[in-house]
């Protein structure tokens, strides 16, 4: 998988981007994340990428013209072109469903916004996606494109020890992780629970799918009417919600 990150602060994407998991999968190279400044595809000898929004308003708008110049540079590094996608506090509000979505694509351009945003031609000609990573404003794309590429990367087989790293994780099929413990097994008076600490594999595998319908709904019961569950599970949240 590629994904190039089209921005005007580059190395605050590189900074993030060569820690941890995510950083040695692009050192090892089961990934290729690229940072793009689009300041480097300005012609004037000021190098603007921005302008006055037409009509007034506060702040500077980023004027179109660099940006295309930076995806169309990509897109011609590409095989097939890359799906263009712009954060944006008007997009589609993130979620893990939307991270396996763009999994299954080769190549993506995340472009991310500053000052004001970006010049609404860009937008109507160009981009395929937008999305938000929240009901907020912030200052720039970049931390929204931070959080994408992060979020679809860790399931790229590789990235992760083994794919059930998140396979199990919250949202992956709809519920929150069951509640997790590590030694020792007992801390401040609280014991860990005896089916962890019983080594019986399937006993312990009920435990955690209950436990993750429990969470699921004490903390987001919303969840759970998109959820796949089993007649059993079903009675049993049912007790659960209406004792
Ligand atoms: N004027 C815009 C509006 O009201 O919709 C907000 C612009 S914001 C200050 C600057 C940039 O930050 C945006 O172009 C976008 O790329 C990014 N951004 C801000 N909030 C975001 C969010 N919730 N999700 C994704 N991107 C966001």
């Amino acid at each position: 998988m590629r994904i190039d990150i089209l921005t005007l602060f580059p190395e605050m994407c590189e900074r993030v981007l060569d820690e941890s998991m995510i950083g040695r999968a692009r050192k090892s190279g089961i990934i290729e994340v690229n940072c793009h400044n689009i300041r480097d595809y300005t012609d004037d000898k000021h190098r603007h990428v921005d302008d006055m929004p037409y009509g007034g308003g506060q702040g500077m708008l980023m004027k179109p013209e660099p940006i295309a110049a930076c995806f169309d540079a990509v897109a011609r590094q590409c095989v097939s072109r890359p799906l263009l996608i712009y954060l944006s506090p008007k997009g589609r509000v993130f979620h893990q469903s939307i991270a396996r979505e763009l999994l299954a694509y080769d190549n993506i351009c995340l472009l991310c916004g500053h000052y004001e945003g970006i010049d609404q031609r860009i937008i109507d000609s160009m981009v395929d996606m937008q999305i938000s990573v929240g009901d907020y404003v912030l200052t720039g794309g970049e931390l929204p494109a931070l959080i994408v590429t992060d979020a679809v990367c860790r399931m790229v087989p590789g990235v992760l020890a083994e794919n059930v790293c998140f396979e199990e994780e919250s949202h992956y099929d709809g519920l929150l992780e069951h509640p997790q413990y590590t030694r020792p097994p007992e801390w401040n008076g609280m014991r860990v629970p005896e089916a962890l600490l019983s080594g019986h594999h399937a006993n312990i595998q009920k435990w955690k799918r209950r436990m993750a319908l429990e969470q699921t709904a004490k903390y987001r019961p919303d969840l759970l009417s998109e959820a796949e569950l089993t007649e059993e599970e079903k009675r049993h949240l049912k007790n659960l919600l209406e004792p």
